[in-house]
């Protein structure tokens, strides 16, 4: 990332697509003179140059939001309510437009896309609830003659930093829930497909949205930490790997701010003796491989308990030569590929470091990868993994399922536990009273029994546990309603003022 920052803007860059910043309503090229190349990873080409945002770029998207709050947050509940049906079904008639968009620069198949702005539209049909969310409680006569009231106000300016591997969506839980809040709203996504943020601020412009109430300032770490430290910015909402989650963290909160952080991922599959060995191999395959395994909840571990983990990485395997890789504008494709040329290599450097390192490569996909430029990788199975692996205690972030044999469940169980991560995990059983028994005792955030993906709906909150989150408030839901709003409590009598007198005691409540 510092190398494309520090890299000097080439011919060829200025041939491609400028992909400039959304400030004060309307598309502002960066001044800068820095920026990030954007690929189309399933041809290898560069497509676009995106601007990288100096300190003073991303001061100007501060104070025009800062500007916009003023009248935003006077704005009653009845228009930003209307005002996010309105959103909605925009989005909707062109979430094929922006579905597009992300298969151009990030590569998942365009099904998958359509998936992610599916998901991201149930936040936005979350908050056109917004009149109900920030309802505040009232109790009359609290005190004789006292009534005591509390009230939810919007922070501020607040920003977002998000992730390659879902450009629409992952800002979708961050500006919905805030904007409806009554904040204003600065995203800087990830400088590797950006683009999906500028056709969301032309849908919102477009929509009805005032200008300076949603900006985008793409960049690198000057522009992160432009907004980690700037006063104006009173909460920040990051989603990424977990060192950057603990950074934004840890320099956000010293700078005053409010901060939720979501972090990586290893996410576990525990398949009991007892489950359906082909409803398990299916469901390991999908979530292990859908968008190139590039998902916080993909499942990356399965935990094959007893004399089940014979049969299932048979039918695993069996399974992978029918998953079909390529460009994903092809409908026939299942997975398209990684994000850049560097993280597909890195990716498969687990597939050797494994070997090495004692587990047994089932599937190699490298030598499944479709040829040409793009960044492809073949769907891979490594065997009799262990917890001193590589490959086990990294995140891969990529289409490589690891399997891990434990005798019981309590040795399973025990392995999620001691992760560091506790983001997602999933146990598949036919047992109900052993799936009871882990949800008790799971330590992850989002819990799947049978089901091996388990983002909750838009009206729960998602978020994990341990090094998947920093920061104590979950993602969309009511608990990104409580993050973008801050409690008032009024306590008022109307007193007749002949009654009026000098009382010094502590006021009680009688
Ligand atoms: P990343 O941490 O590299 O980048 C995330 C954001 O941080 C980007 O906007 C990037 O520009 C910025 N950033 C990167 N390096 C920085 C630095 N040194 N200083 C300041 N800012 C910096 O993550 P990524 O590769 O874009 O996304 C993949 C990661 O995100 C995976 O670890 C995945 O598990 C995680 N993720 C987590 C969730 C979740 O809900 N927990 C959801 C999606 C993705």
């Amino acid at each position: 990332m510092t190398e494309l920052a520090d890299a000097p803007v080439t011919e060829h860059e200025r041939s491609t697509t400028r992909i400039p910043h959304w400030i004060g309503g309307a598309r502002v090229d960066g001044t800068s003179g820095r920026s990030g190349p954007v690929y189309n990873p399933a041809t290898g080409v560069q497509t676009g140059a995106v601007d990288l945002a100096s300190v003073e770029e991303v001061d100007g998207a501060v104070q025009s939001a800062c500007e916009a709050f003023v009248t935003w947050r006077e704005t009653s509940l009845a228009k930003r309510a209307e005002l996010f049906f309105a959103i909605r079904e925009l989005f909707h008639a062109r979430r094929k437009d922006l579905a597009e968009v992300l298969t151009a620069e990030h590569g998942k198949v365009l099904s998958d896309a359509m998936g992610e702005v599916a998901r991201g539209l149930e936040v936005i049909e979350f908050a056109c609830g917004i009149p109900t969310l920030v309802k505040g409680g009232f109790s009359e006569q609290a005190s004789t003659g006292i009534d005591v009231y509390s009230i939810r106000q919007p922070l501020g300016v607040v920003a977002g930093i998000t992730p390659f591997n879902f450009p629409a969506m992952v800002p979708m839980w961050m500006w919905a829930p805030a904007v409806a809040c009554g904040n204003c709203f600065v995203l800087k996504p990830s400088e590797k497909d950006p683009s999906a943020s500028l056709l969301t601020a032309e849908l919102l412009k477009e929509a009805g949205l005032p200008d300076g109430v949603f900006s985008v300032v793409h960049g690198d770490k000057v522009a992160v930490d432009a907004l980690l430290e700037h006063p104006g910015v009173a909460a920040v909402s990051f989603v990424g790997s977990t060192p950057i989650a603990r950074y934004i963290y840890e320099t956000g909160t010293k700078h005053g701010k409010r901060v939720q952080a979501l972090g990586g991922a290893k996410n576990h599959m525990i398949v009991l003796p007892d489950a359906d060995v082909e409803m398990a191999a299916d469901a390991a395959v999908s979530a292990g491989y859908g968008s190139a395994g590039e998902r916080c909840m993909a499942v990356s571990v399965v935990v094959a308990v007893g004399d089940v983990a014979d049969p299932l990485v048979d039918a695993i395997k069996q399974r992978l030569p029918n998953v079909k890789v390529g460009n994903g504008l092809e409908p026939e494709n299942e997975m398209g590929p990684l994000i850049t040329r560097e993280h597909r290599d890195k990716v498969a450097s687990y597939l050797e470091s494994g070997a090495e390192q004692g587990a047994t490569l089932v599937t190699d996909g490298r030598e499944t990868a479709p040829e040409g430029d793009g960044f492809f990788l073949g769907v891979s199975l490594l065997d009799n993994v262990t917890t001193e692996m590589d490959a086990y205690r990294d995140e891969i972030f990529g289409p490589v399922l690891s399997v891990v044999r434990a005798e019981t469940y309590d040795d399973a169980v025990g392995l999620v536990n001691d992760n560091p991560y506790g983001n997602g995990v999933a146990l598949f059983t036919r047992d109900g009273g052993a799936a009871r028994q882990f949800q008790f005792d799971v330590q992850a955030g989002m819990v799947g029994i049978n089901v091996p993906i388990p983002v909750p709906v838009a009206y729960y909150s998602f978020g994990g546990w341990k090094a998947s989150l920093f920061g104590d408030t979950h993602a969309y839901g009511p608990e990104s309603i409580h993050f973008y709003t801050r409690g008032k409590v009024v306590t008022s009598r109307w007193p007749d003022p002949a009654t009026s007198k000098v009382d010094l005691g502590f006021p009680q409540t009688r």
